[in-house]
């Protein structure tokens, strides 16, 4: 049995009007009335979008085209409801549903609701931290993992490990990008002076002298074995799915990945931490360094830590950017929003889409044609 709604505030449409004129985004579906002022930025399909909509019924719109919204974005919907609109939304047998107190039904009846999470009754209780109640959801974690939520996770808790665990968005160029120009710099001079050669533990004699010249494409090169890293880590690392006897590997994938699922729009847990991180860097370093010679491995590293730092960068503004419709970063914050919403076992390139065509994870279009 269905949960009974919460006693909705109400509002006149003169009340609507006061509130879209002071810039509010207010949007309805059939008399229920949803503030999406905080949401507008984030709305994958771009912000003017929304904006236009601003006052207006958008049962429609949820169903495209161009665009089907997905039981997950119908469910986010829910957590901006504010309450009823009073009186006559557009004369339609909406008016009379209200009047009689009938509106569930009637909603029900043109297609399922989407329930608002209820916080009480959620699987966890959203008052403590969340880390170790989520070890124990046992098979339910996969479920509700990908069931995003508005509102921001607390991890721990203690206020120190829980301060500790968060990593502001800058943090990860004023601590790589610099490491990037030394290190590009540095290997670049090296390489220049023309006494680096390859293949010398093999031979001496045939071994190839690597001229400065190979400067840009090694970086390159780097840049491109990220990108392959970056749709390996995210794929096969980040959506392991945990075995659900395990509270410590459902924990685990949690803290990598899954609270990013949970809530898409908690900016404080969106990049990679730069302690865990270098330990990562430091290991493909050695590795690059072992494999190769030294000006040539540290030059391909260089340009995939640049390549990392852009990957980090651009998942956060796919989350909380803008990119203008038509940009490349708007059809990239689309297939993002839609490996977070609607497929999360595909799309796993962010900067890119390249590894997801060439390993035949790609989010395909939808298949009706574009009207707007
Ligand atoms: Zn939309
Ligand atoms: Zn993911
Ligand atoms: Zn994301």
């Amino acid at each position: 049995m269905a949960p009974a709604p919460p006693p909705a505030a109400s509002f006149s449409p003169s009340e609507v009007q006061r509130r879209l004129a002071a810039g509010a985004c207010w949007v309805r579906r059939g008399a229920r009335l949803y503030d999406l002022t905080s949401f507008v930025r984030h709305h994958p399909g771009g912000e003017q979008l929304l904006r236009a909509r601003a006052g207006q019924d958008i049962g429609a719109d949820l169903d495209g085209p161009p665009h089907r919204h997905s039981a997950n974005a119908r469910r986010w919907l829910e957590e901006y409801y504010v309450g009823e609109l009073q009186g006559d939304p557009q004369g339609s047998t909406e008016t009379e549903a209200i009047a009689s107190g009938e509106t569930q039904e009637t909603d029900s009846a043109i297609e399922p609701r989407f329930e608002a999470v209820d916080w009480d009754k959620d699987l966890v209780d959203w008052q403590k931290p969340l880390l170790w109640q989520v070890g124990h959801l046992g098979d339910k974690y996969d479920e509700w993992v990908h069931q995003p939520v508005t509102r921001p996770i607390r991890l721990f808790h203690s206020d120190l490990i829980e301060a500790l665990s968060k990593t502001v968005w800058y943090s990860v160029p004023i601590i790589w990008v610099p490491l990037v120009l030394y290190l590009s710099w540095s290997y670049y001079r090296t390489l220049a002076q023309g006494n680096v050669r390859l293949f010398t533990s093999f031979t001496t004699e045939y071994s190839v002298q690597v001229p400065g010249s190979v400067f840009p494409g090694l970086f390159m090169l780097g840049m491109f074995l990220w990108s392959f890293l970056e749709y390996i880590i995210h794929r096969f690392l980040f959506h392991m799915k945990p075995p659900s006897d395990s509270c410590y590997l459902i924990m685990l994938h949690f803290v990598l990945h899954g609270q990013h699922h949970k809530a898409p729009f908690d900016g404080s847990r969106l990049v990679f931490p730069p302690v865990p991180a270098s330990l990562v860097i430091a290991c493909i370093y050695t590795l690059l360094r072992l494999i190769l010679p030294e000006a040539v491995g540290g030059t391909v590293f260089a340009g995939g830590l640049l390549g990392y730092v852009l990957y980090d960068m651009t998942h956060y503004y796919l989350h909380f950017g803008s990119p203008h419709k038509g940009s490349y970063l708007y059809s990239m914050k689309t297939y993002h929003v839609k490996h977070h919403f609607a497929h999360q076992k595909s799309g796993f390139g962010i900067s890119s889409k390249l590894w997801d065509y060439f390993f035949h994870t790609l989010i395909l279009e939808e298949p009706h044609p574009k009207t707007q």
